[in-house]
């Protein structure tokens, strides 16, 4: 628990409920990465992970550029004025297609539908090929290659895409994410060096003059410890003179450097179980529903209680901290012991920056939203 989100947080007005984000721990967390990358590494933010218009200048200009994957994302990057935009997605429409090249975009085209359509806005560019590779990828949470996915052309279907490259278009690379929160350094780093090594291959095998890899995101935050993966051995990955090698993490640069904060409405046990009832829930911060874990909180007491009713009050007691919303999936924490919560005090979760307000269903039951504070 830092000092200055406590401060922020004593300050809003009741009852509390508040996403926190630092744009000094954006920077720092960029830093220690670039550090531990190998020379011709391009760093780009994936936008999708944090799309709140502070984290992504912050991260516009501390990384080479941004990715993105919808028109919505793509329109945030150039008011960022991302020096590097490279844009994906498995379903671009026209208008999204031509806005990207407007905007100087590099193009991962996922399908020979996207090419064909692409030629015929009769745009002359460089892009990019997101291919499915035919080997599995490395372990972590959602795996999108070697396996059945709407992402990229399939490994065996790209000779038969290369013959066909409408005029105007010319590959200049590869790109190969094909992972979500990989803890393992080791692992990672060996799937860089064989993305590179499968793009050189490629690239000779079908004569491309090769000048991008990109290997995606995928680097892992562990949200039942404080364990994040381990880059070094990212540094001894070999990125060959003429080519460029692009990542693209969300998860990794955002996570550490966001905060959820909710009040503690009521407190109840029934049939033996104890729950802190929040001012929020998984509308807000729907990571640990979507995922399945429970996501661990500090508690922020708050000492003022200006009610004419008694402050429940508990000692020494696992609670299950569960939502505002009339279901019982709206559940943020199972059986964490606390030592001593009272109705007013905060619930804080760390590690709330990735994919945490983003992928939640913000409208269901229409509760009022949190107070988003930059740091
Ligand atoms: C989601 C995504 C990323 C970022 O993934 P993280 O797991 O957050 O690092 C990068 N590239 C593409 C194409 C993605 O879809």
């Amino acid at each position: 628990m830092t000092d200055p989100i406590t401060t922020a947080l004593r300050r809003l007005p009741t009852p509390r409920c508040a996403y926190l984000y630092d744009t000094t721990a954006l920077r720092t967390r960029t830093a220690t990465l670039r550090a531990a990358l190998p020379p011709r590494t391009t760093l780009l933010y994936a936008v999708k992970a944090n799309g709140h218009p502070d984290v992504v200048h912050t991260l516009a200009s501390a990384c080479d550029g941004l990715e993105v994957a919808s028109g919505g994302e793509l329109a945030l990057a150039v008011q960022a004025r991302a020096r590097r935009i490279v844009f994906g997605g498995p379903a671009k429409t026209d208008a999204e297609l031509a806005a990207a090249v407007t905007a100087g975009a590099l193009l991962n085209v996922e399908s020979p539908h996207e090419l064909r359509r692409l030629a015929a806005l009769g745009v002359h560019t460089d892009i990019c090929l997101r291919i499915n590779r035919t080997h599995p990828a490395p372990a972590g949470s959602h795996t999108m290659t070697g396996t059945p996915t709407p992402f990229g052309i399939d490994e065996t279907q790209l000779p038969q895409v290369l013959a066909d490259i409408p005029d105007g278009l010319r590959v200049i690379g590869f790109h190969l994410h094909a992972v979500s929160n990989n803890l393992d350094g080791h692992a990672h780093a060996e799937f860089l060096t064989d993305t590179i090594d499968w793009s050189q291959r490629t690239a000779h095998h079908h004569d491309i003059t090769l000048r991008i890899v990109n290997a995606g995101g995928g680097l892992g935050i562990d949200y039942l410890t404080q364990n994040s993966i381990d880059l070094t051995p990212l540094a001894d990955v070999t990125v060959p003179d003429h080519i460029e090698l692009i990542l693209e993490p969300g998860r990794y640069l955002t996570a550490d450097a966001g905060w959820y904060a909710t009040e503690v409405l009521d407190l109840k046990t029934t049939h033996g179980r104890t729950f802190a009832v929040l001012r929020g829930g998984t509308h807000h911060f729907r990571l640990p529903a979507a995922w399945g874990y429970s996501h661990p909180f500090t508690v922020i007491p708050i000492d003022d209680w200006p009610h004419p009713y008694p402050r429940l009050s508990i000692h020494d007691t696992p609670i299950d901290a569960v939502g505002e919303l009339c279901t019982p999936r709206d559940v943020l924490t199972r059986n964490q012991h606390v030592p001593h919560l009272r109705t007013g005090d905060l619930l804080l979760y760390a590690r709330a920056g990735a994919y945490g307000w983003d992928i939640s269903h913000h409208d269901f039951l229409r509760h009022e939203p949190p107070t988003f504070l930059t740091l």
